[in-house]
């Protein structure tokens, strides 16, 4: 039996045993007194009994042995700052920003809502709430009104955390319009906005409710905050990702698990130590930013790089193709993860750029959040000569599902696979409609894991367990469960192969967005009268968004109007849900295909905008509205 092999296997034969010894690399305020509580499937407690803190465990257990290292690195190419923060320093920050916190009121178990651009107060900010046990929601700085407001409403946070302004190329975003506008659409109000001050973009402060936080943290400074120490099982976090229905979902994860899961990834799975450096790229607004740009290196000892600004731009401003490897050279990156999309941005730079700078510190660039496609694998692995090693994971799951574990066993990858089952994970693909397990290499059915599930997994949705046993256990027929939505197969290897998602939910650049919310946006526009939004393939961002409008004055289809039409779609779409969720194109048609019983069908219109065989159209009512799109596509 390999290393991987028998790793994995006591994963699975005797999780207690496996994951008591893991819960070893944290600390422990008490000990944990029961390892797994499986007593009520679908949910698991992990390490119930013990209490802990994750801001302890990322900053004040380091203090002693590491104090004055690096942990975190800054940089900016939107502002030009560059700047590090030692263990110690990030200790007075947070503390600073707990006690501002307090101030405002939040204490144990509330909510905090963080709206930031990439700056190092969102940090600061997400480690704060850790510290005081407040829970804190992340929502990407790319949201718009919205988004934001629906999710104010659902999370009802005591503050919200934001900044005057992100920037993205150069170009000011302001955010405070947006969160003023999204907390007047939100049915509930929070208590107290504390706002980050850039000075790039002007702030009207609301009277009692708006708090500069230069101001009170010019109060805290110096303060000493203790943390709060937690149950294992209390919530840490929720972070909201799109499904099926237009009602994002709360991913809810709990303190001590996934302290835990963390914890152990950075030695099996990233194959890093202490003080080194880990470079992620993504955003504090998604999972990957929450796992590997804050708690999971910081956790391990190791020195984060927070990076605001394109892959493609200097310090200065100017273009700069060659960015990230020349900070890895600098800052000794060892670990380094992305995306996909961003390799293909990088793949139309000069590769001689990929081997200007000396880039002997890196063991490995990681990859996920959407499928890595062979030639952007193959480009990036010559030019710069480490492994590629992607990786599947998701909101939910916190921490990589299906990745090759380079601490453990180096095992060979294989293109187009992001590898094998991590320890705890048991994962098998299926029949979507009886069920069961595809034992034959390469049958293609649903991936999907059997409980109990590994520390670090979702807990539940945000106050509404029925939705997450609906939603996610009872997809797929026969005993519970979890459904990824994912497509997939295994070949003879025990490879596993990421084949798209069943439900519709598409990636853009790496970014979860669900086609509902799309629609929901769209057809509140007075001038339609239906659409339908599909994921279409795209060559540099893996998919994007293109919608289908039956307009209700159907003279509007052609012409003026219809330009004018889609005009005031895509600003409706951007100004309600962000610039991401904007289709790439809008077609206007005369109807929409349909069942016989009113479904609409959107994997025929994707499969004809992909230039693909729709597949079996028996229950299609009118064939000839799906022959209109195709010609729509190809005229
Ligand atoms: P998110 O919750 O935003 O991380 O998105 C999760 C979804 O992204 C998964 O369900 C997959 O559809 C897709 N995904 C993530 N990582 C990969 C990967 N390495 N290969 C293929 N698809 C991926």
């Amino acid at each position: 039996m390999s290393r991987y092999d028998d790793f994995y296997r006591q994963s699975i034969d005797a999780p207690e045993a496996f994951w008591a010894e893991e819960a070893r690399r944290i600390d422990w305020h008490t000990s944990p007194t029961q390892i797994l509580d499986a007593s009520r499937p679908p949910f698991v407690r992990w390490f119930a009994g013990g209490t802990t803190n994750l801001c302890h465990n990322a900053i004040d257990r380091h203090l002693a042995a590491r104090g004055d290292q690096p942990a975190l690195i800054y940089v900016s190419t939107e502002t030009g700052v560059e700047r590090t923060w030692s263990f110690r320093e990030m200790h007075a920050e947070v503390q600073c920003m707990a006690a501002s916190l307090i101030e405002l009121g939040v204490g144990r178990g509330d909510r905090v809502l963080i709206y930031m651009p990439m700056i190092p107060q969102a940090t600061f900010a997400m480690l704060a709430c850790a510290r005081i046990g407040a829970i804190h929601c992340v929502v990407f700085g790319g949201f718009a009104s919205g988004s934001l407001a629906t999710r104010i409403e659902d999370a009802q946070p005591k503050v919200v955390v934001s900044a005057d302004a992100g920037s993205r190329g150069g170009k000011v975003i302001a955010y405070k319009p947006l969160l003023d506008e999204a907390i007047r659409l939100s049915a509930f109000k929070p208590a107290a906005v504390l706002l980050a001050d850039r000075g790039l973009a002007p702030m009207d402060l609301v009277d009692g409710r708006d708090h500069r936080m230069e101001a009170l943290a010019a109060r805290h400074a110096g303060a000493q905050v203790p943390c709060t120490w937690l149950e294992s099982t209390e919530i840490s976090y929720t972070i909201y990702t799109s499904g099926t229905t237009g009602k994002p979902k709360g991913v809810q994860r709990d303190t001590g698990g996934y302290a835990v899961a963390l914890a152990a990834s950075i030695p099996h799975i990233f194959a890093a130590r202490p003080g080194q450096t880990f470079f992620c790229t993504s955003d504090i607004g998604w999972v990957v930013g929450h796992s590997y740009i804050v708690y999971g290196p910081l956790i391990g000892g190791m020195a984060t790089l927070l990076y605001e600004g394109l892959p493609t731009q200097g310090i200065d401003g100017q273009p700069d193709g060659g960015i990230w490897w020349r900070l890895v050279e600098k800052y000794k990156v060892s670990v380094m993860f992305s995306a996909p999309t961003a390799v293909r941005v990088l793949k139309k730079q000069d590769p001689a750029l990929l081997k200007q700078y000396d880039l002997s510190s890196l063991h490995a660039l990681f990859l996920a959040g959407e499928p890595l496609d062979e030639p952007t694998a193959r480009w990036i692995s010559e030019g710069l000569g480490v492994p590629i090693v992607d990786n599947y994971w998701q909101t939910e799951s916190g921490w990589p599902i299906i990745t090759i574990a380079n601490g453990v066993e180096k095992k060979p990858g294989k293109f187009g696979s992001p590898g094998l089952p991590m320890y705890g994970w048991r994962v098998k693909v299926v029949n979507e409609s009886t069920g069961e397990e595809l034992t034959q290499p390469g049958e293609k059915g649903v991936v999907v894991i059997e409980g109990p599930t590994p520390p670090g997994f979702m807990q539940t949705l945000w106050k509404d367990d029925a939705r997450f046993v609906d939603t996610y256990w009872k997809s797929v027929p026969g005993p519970g469960v979890y459904s990824t939505f994912d497509w997939g197969i295994r070949d003879a290897d025990g490879y596993f192969y990421i084949l798209g998602r069943t439900d519709d939910v598409i990636n853009v650049a790496g970014h979860r967005l669900g086609t509902r919310e799309i629609e929901e946006s769209i057809s509140g526009h007075a001038g339609v009268a239906e659409v339908a939004v599909v994921g279409v393939a795209d060559a540099l961002k893996g998919q994007v968004a293109v919608a289908f409008v039956v307009p209700r004055n159907t003279a509007v289809a052609q012409g003026e109007g219809a330009m004018q039409l889609e005009g005031e779609i895509m600003l409706r779409v951007a100004g309600q849900l962000g610039a991401l969720a904007r289709p790439a194109r809008v077609h206007f048609v005369g109807g929409l295909p349909k069942t016989r019983s009113g479904k609409l069908l959107r994997r025929a219109i994707q499969a004809v905008c992909e230039r693909r065989d729709p597949g079996d159209l028996t229950t299609l009512d009118d064939p000839a509205l799906l022959e209109r799109i195709r010609e729509h596509i190809t005229g």
